[in-house]
């Protein structure tokens, strides 16, 4: 076999990149025969795998002495045997005994590891007469599909499995929330024992992702999405090519975007692409939040006393996205005076002294998104101002985005208009910025002047419902540029009839480029890598 566990990083089959840690990725193989599983295990291994787990339970006809040896045999990555009865979340339904005897006969014909419950580890114990055949490393693990238990009960659990002879811990609990992954932190980085622990769960993702960075010994990833073993495992390819999991150290920071839903969201990738290209040593992750000051306080008090290498200073930044921008403002120690004014943050970056400092950027990309734009075009100002000043600004939406456009419009010069779905909202933004108000009903009918600006900040048009608008095309022939802050599609039926029409057009990927380049500079200190951040958009 040319990798050995032990050595870790060593020595990877060809096409293999840089590796920063020994934390191993898992292939969880479940296949009705010993054919598939073998197909299975070349596959793990082309998608760069260290270690696939064999899930005996899986196999619908097992013959285990004759099964298990061409197995072992035809294996091209180090293996982990696992027989999970019905009990403990698996398929088997057989008996002890018969159980026990094909994990002892994979310890006897070369297993690199078997898998063995805590619940029916003493037993197993008994059956070995304490004879441990071969080279192979037990690990005794325990399943919690409920909930993530106190810090002390873990640190019981944990010593339980250690006293019944683990050579590694393995424990997985369910998140029913993000913050249930701090405890699972703080328990494997005082672990004297090679351990494996995961939450599971959409919100237990970064118990995954982190493992390197915690000193975890292996996470899984399975060969395709959807095809797992358990809840919220991302697969091998993301843990490699998205969160760049063989680069993670334990000083690796993290960011992320705080939101919900937040699985959709495309800025891991672009993050993650960018300080691979510069050699910044960060990791960016989709975080699915629901308390979002719980969230703050969580990863701003986190104290791994002891370990001088972690603690909440490794938690450096943040993106924040529907529905938490004016939850996250109230939980920074300091906000920016603009989003102050705007009652929203999108960015929240933890200052050197450990503070939380909030600001919005979504003004920023959108707003010199569309300076850009009209300078570009023919009737756009050449003087030294902003060509925003003096002209018609008209704002669909009076939520975060539409406050902070508006915000950002009217700092320019502009005469800003808003027109909302519930009058009474956008009521309330002009009152606060200074301008008119509409219902979206009247904005048809509204064409005082030609030359307008017209930004969307509403969802309207977005995927699935690609088919809305929200105005007429008639009406789009007053404005001389249109933004629109929705960015799937990138070209909606709003900016495609707005081009129809003759007037510039901004997409939301250009607004989500714009705000994300500040947020990149504020997270790193480095310059946003622009045209990367457009290809990658682009692709
Ligand atoms: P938000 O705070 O929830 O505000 C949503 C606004 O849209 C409200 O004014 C709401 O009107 C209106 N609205 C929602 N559904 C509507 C419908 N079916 N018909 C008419 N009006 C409707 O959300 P947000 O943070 O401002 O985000 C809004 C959109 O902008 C989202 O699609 C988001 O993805 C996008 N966005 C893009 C970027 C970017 O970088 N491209 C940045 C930020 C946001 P009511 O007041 O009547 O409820």
């Amino acid at each position: 076999m040319e990798f050995a566990v032990e050595s870790g990083l060593k020595t990877m089959g060809s096409g293999e990149g840089i590796r920063r840690n020994q934390a191993l990725i898992c292939a969880p193989l479940m296949a009705d025969t010993v054919d598939q599983m073998v197909d299975l295990m070349h596959k793990a291994k082309s998608k760069g795998a260290d270690i696939v787990e064999i899930r005996l339970d899986h196999l619908k006809i097992f013959n285990p002495r004759s099964d298990i040896e061409i197995m072992i045999k035809v294996c091209p990555l180090p293996t982990l045997f696992t027989y999970r009865p019905i009990w403990e979340g698996g398929q088997y339904a057989g008996d002890e005994k018969s159980r026990f005897k094909a994990l002892q006969l994979a310890m006897e014909l070369g297993a690199d590891h078997i898998d063995i419950e805590l619940k029916a580890a003493h037993e197993f114990n008994n059956f070995l007469h304490g004879n441990k055949p071969g080279k192979c490393k037990v690990i005794i693990s325990s399943h919690n599909y409920d909930s993530t238990p106190p810090i002390e009960d873990l640190g019981n659990l944990v010593a339980r499995i250690q006293a019944a002879g683990a050579d590694i811990i393995k424990f997985a609990t369910t998140a029913l929330d993000i913050t249930d992954v701090a405890r699972v932190f703080q328990i494997t980085v005082h672990s004297q024992v090679p351990i494996i622990a995961m939450v599971m769960g959409e919100r237990g993702l970064m118990s995954r992702i982190l493992c390197p960075k915690f000193g975890g010994y292996l996470t899984f990833g399975s060969l395709e999405a959807g095809q797992v073993s358990a809840p919220g495992q991302p697969t091998i390819e993301e843990l490699v090519n998205l969160y760049n999991f063989r680069l993670l150290e334990p000083d690796t920071k993290v960011f992320g975007i705080i939101g919900n839903p937040v699985s959709h969201s495309k800025s891991p990738k672009l993050y993650n692409e960018a300080f691979k290209s510069v050699g910044f040593n960060g990791v960016y992750l989709h975080l699915l939040v629901d308390d979002v000051q719980k969230f703050f306080r969580t990863y701003s008090s986190m104290d791994f006393a002891g370990f001088r290498t972690y603690s909440s200073m490794d938690f450096a930044g943040f993106s924040v996205t529907i529905p938490h921008k004016e939850a996250a403002l109230a939980c920074c120690d300091e906000v920016d005076p603009v989003a102050k004014s705007i009652g929203a943050v999108n960015c929240v970056v933890r200052r050197p002294d450990g503070k939380l400092f909030g600001c919005n950027t979504d003004y920023v990309g959108a707003i010199s998104s569309i300076e850009d734009g009209l300078l570009g075009s023919q009737n756009g100002s050449t003087g030294t101002g902003s060509p925003l000043a003096g002209k018609l600004f008209v704002v669909i939406g009076a939520g975060g985005a539409g406050k902070a456009l508006a915000y950002g419009a009217k700092e320019k010069g502009a005469r800003v208009l808003i027109a909302n779905r519930t009058y009474d909202r956008a009521r309330e933004l002009a009152d606060l910025v200074g301008g008119q108000a509409l219902s979206l009903a009247e904005l048809d009918n509204f064409r005082p002047e030609k030359g307008m600006i017209l930004a969307n900040t509403t969802s309207i048009g977005m995927h699935p419902k690609v088919n809305e608008t929200p105005i007429s095309k008639e009406a789009l022939a007053n404005y001389m540029l249109v933004l629109n802050a929705v960015y799937t599609p990138k070209i909606t039926r709003l900016l495609r009839e707005a081009a129809e029409s003759g007037a510039q057009i901004v997409t939301g990927v250009d607004m989500f480029i714009g705000q994300a380049y500040e947020q990149y500079e504020r997270f790193t200190g480095l310059p946003a890598p622009k045209e990367q951040f457009k290809k990658i958009m682009e692709n």
